[in-house]
């Protein structure tokens, strides 16, 4: 696989990060490295747009600035705080999250994936942002825009659509992940996926993974193949057939708040918590 190139994971993390250097955004959550902060800023980015998630992530702090303030509070008070954002499920598990985090772990979220995991309703996702956001741990993350940007870069129309199962593309983000860069690695790759390689206008004139791109050729008309040529290396005819491009026909994704409504990995059913470790959508 191409990801495992040494020299190509170098030249894209170094691109990447430059890139997230001129062009990150400046987000609420990533001015702390507070880990109960960090998890209310996880669970509020599930299905959820960031546009609506950042006055609401404020509100909810400013009434429960501690872990231990929402464990006390009362359930039915939390769902009031945390409407208008919807997936009413989220604020009746966060509380969950925290009472249990008081009676097991005297008020500290863990900072170990397995004990993580069995909070109420933390999958693999949640687990992975948690130990790479608040805990400082080189952990990789794939979530919808990501799963895009690395098929992109690193396999191409054709590789990306035989990728099989959800390990691949987890295994191939861990071989991605700078050492002791996974804060920003990870930051920049989601922001990259959702404001500039998007799932139907990516920005590639300007994209600074061009020469390293394997889709970008597909996408260059002056460096289009022929027909012949195209055939035998799977590029695509449209651009719906970009690697994590939508098949909608409005380029919009199913998902009413434009999100995938199954992102890889997401709404796992998980007992009585199905559905808490959606990707964020950022
Ligand atoms: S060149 Fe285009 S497809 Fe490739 S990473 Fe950049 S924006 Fe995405």
């Amino acid at each position: 696989m191409r990801g495992t190139d040494h020299r190509l994971v170098t030249r894209f993390q170094r691109r990447l990060l430059a890139w997230y250097g001129k062009h990150g955004r400046d987000l609420p959550w990533r001015r702390t490295r507070h880990p109960y902060r960090i998890l209310v800023s996880e669970i509020m980015l599930q299905q959820t747009q960031v546009d609506r998630v950042i006055p609401k992530y404020r509100e909810f702090l400013r009434r429960y600035p501690t872990l231990r303030r929402l464990a006390a509070a009362d359930v039915s008070e939390v769902r009031q705080v945390w409407y208008p954002l919807g997936y009413n499920a989220r604020p009746v598990r966060l509380h969950a999250i925290a009472r249990e985090t008081l009676a097991r772990y005297g008020g500290r979220l863990p900072d170990d994936r397995g004990a993580l995991r069995r909070l109420p309703g933390i999958g693999r996702y949640t687990a992975s942002a948690m130990l790479s956001f608040a805990f400082g741990r080189d952990a990789a993350l794939i979530d919808t825009n990501v799963r895009r940007v690395l098929g992109r870069v690193f396999l191409g129309p054709r590789r990306a659509k035989r990728m099989r199962g959800e390990n691949a593309w987890w295994q191939l983000a861990e071989t991605l992940v700078p050492a002791g860069r996974a804060y920003d690695f990870n930051q920049a790759l989601m922001d990259f996926g959702a404001t500039w390689c998007t799932p139907r206008r990516p920005r590639c004139p300007s994209c600074p993974m061009k020469p390293i791109c394997a889709t970008y050729p597909a996408l260059a008309p002056a460096s289009r193949p022929s027909r012949r040529a195209r055939e035998r290396t799977g590029w695509p005819r449209s651009a719906t057939a970009l690697p994590g491009a939508s098949a909608h026909p409005t380029g919009a994704s199913a998902h009413p708040t434009g999100a995938s409504a199954h992102p890889p990995g997401a709404l796992r059913a998980r007992g009585a918590w199905g559905g808490i470790d959606s990707p964020p959508m950022i």
